[in-house]
């Protein structure tokens, strides 16, 4: 059986030593602030906004929830966000996607500074990123390359294989993988013979999409699994071919009628060297690594002037 790599510890470290940095920035001067912008009433946008605005009062930060209504323009928005760009307090500004029908998502996230962009996701981001100077990286993905970190798994020199192209999860991720000495293949819909390109890789990370997709077939034995995937598994005879014999998950499967189940298939943990679970694997690392931003914003737009403060 594979190692277990624990998200939820591995976040709560993360977390813990952000909570002494935002200690000592404040001390001097500089409590790092976060805007969380949710626009209307998306139930999931609701719960993740609500652990994001949680996490910040646990290490510290500043943070400041706002709550345009469904029908909020983009020009409205656009203003919302010009505001939070000029309000020096504010380090960070997050709009939590998806945004309605009638605002156009694209122009709201160009309209964020790239020095504020705590997702990671402005063009300028992702030219920092891509041409390795110092930026502010999509959580998630930074997150996977913690994980690896902290856990100990050589990255530089080994084959890397990442399934999905996303801009938010897929290419960041690569990027990374990259800058980090891994040689890296990137696959998408379109991979002929996805399960042999699978096979090359130490290190595997799928982020697709759909439940339980990456079997055996696709693992060398011994590889390292990172599973980005969330998916909501309701259907019976689904969850079947996933969990059948797992007296825990069967027992929430009943009670709750759903499973959250990542994009690598159970079994897969018998032949991997090392894999993340799901739920408590990758998920974790995205809120931490949102925290790790804001700061690392905060000190990259305001640092000097509290060394200034501290050295007076
Ligand atoms: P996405 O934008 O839908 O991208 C999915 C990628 O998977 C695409 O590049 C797609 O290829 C590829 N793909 C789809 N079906 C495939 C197949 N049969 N074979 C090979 N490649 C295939 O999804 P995303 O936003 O990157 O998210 C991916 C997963 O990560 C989702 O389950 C999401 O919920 C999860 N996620 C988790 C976190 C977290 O905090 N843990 C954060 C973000 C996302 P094409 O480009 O050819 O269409």
């Amino acid at each position: 059986m594979s190692t277990i790599l624990d998200g939820t510890k591995i976040a709560a470290d993360i977390r813990a030593e952000v909570a002494a940095e935002v200690k000592s920035l404040s001390a001097a001067g500089l409590t790092p602030g976060l805007a969380v912008v949710l626009v209307g009433h998306n139930p999931a946008s609701e719960i993740y906004v609500r652990g994001k605005v949680k996490a910040c009062e646990e290490v510290g930060i500043y943070s400041e929830k706002i709550t345009p209504s469904e029908n909020a323009t983009t020009a409205e928005l656009l203003a919302l966000v010009e505001d939070l760009n000029r309000r020096d307090e504010i380090d960070g500004i997050l709009v939590q996607l998806p945004l309605p029908p009638q605002v156009d998502s694209k122009k709201i996230l160009m309209a964020v500074d790239p020095a504020k962009d705590v997702d990671g996701f402005h063009p300028v981001n992702v030219g920092f990123l891509s041409t390795q100077r110092p930026g502010l990286v999509p959580c998630t993905p930074a997150g996977v390359m913690e994980i690896l970190r902290r856990s100990n798994i050589q990255v530089a020199g080994q084959e890397a294989v990442v399934v999905g192209r996303s801009d938010i999860v897929g290419k960041p991720v690569a990027m990374l993988l990259t800058n980090a000495n891994a040689t890296v293949t990137i696959c998408h819909s379109k991979t002929r013979d996805l399960p042999a390109v699978c096979r090359r890789a130490d290190i595997l990370v799928a982020a697709i999409g759909r439940a339980g997709m990456i079997t055996r077939d696709f693992v060398r034995p011994g590889a390292t699994v990172i599973d980005v995937g969330m998916n909501k598994v309701t259907d019976p005879k689904e969850f079947a071919s996933l969990f059948a014999g797992n007296q825990k998950r069967e027992e929430s499967f009943r009670t709750k009628g759903s499973t959250l189940v990542g994009d690598v298939h159970p079994e897969v943990a018998e032949i991997a060297g090392a894999i993340t679970p799901v739920p408590g694997g990758v998920g974790p690392l995205t809120i931490a690594m949102l925290m790790f931003n804001t700061v690392k914003a905060a000190k990259l737009r305001r640092g000097n002037r509290v060394s200034a403060l501290i050295s007076a």
